[in-house]
């Protein structure tokens, strides 16, 4: 367990701005005063509008307690190893 690496993702196209993972997670997530939703802070942006980040262990809890912050859960998060969702 001590390396496992995970994907975290924004479905931004869903998103509806409440601002609840920027204050949960201020050092992943922020938001976007162009938009009015949030985005994942130096993630990938997919063709599709989601938007992607790999982290580490050491940052899982914060972005699982955004994701659970999230009213209309558009924040999830994969086991890189296995592709596991785990949120
Ligand atoms: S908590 Fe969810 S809906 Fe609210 S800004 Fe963040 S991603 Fe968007």
């Amino acid at each position: 367990m001590a390396d496992e690496k995970y994907t975290l993702q924004h479905n931004k196209p869903e998103c509806i701005g409440c601002g609840a993972c920027a204050a949960v997670a201020p050092e992943f997530w922020v938001m976007n005063d162009s938009d009015n939703k949030s985005d994942i802070i130096d993630c990938k942006n997919l063709e599709n509008g989601w938007e992607e980040k790999e982290i580490e262990e050491k940052d899982f809890v914060k972005n699982k307690d955004a994701a659970e912050s999230c009213p209309v859960n558009v924040i999830h998060i994969v086991k890189k190893e296995n592709n596991e969702k785990i949120i």
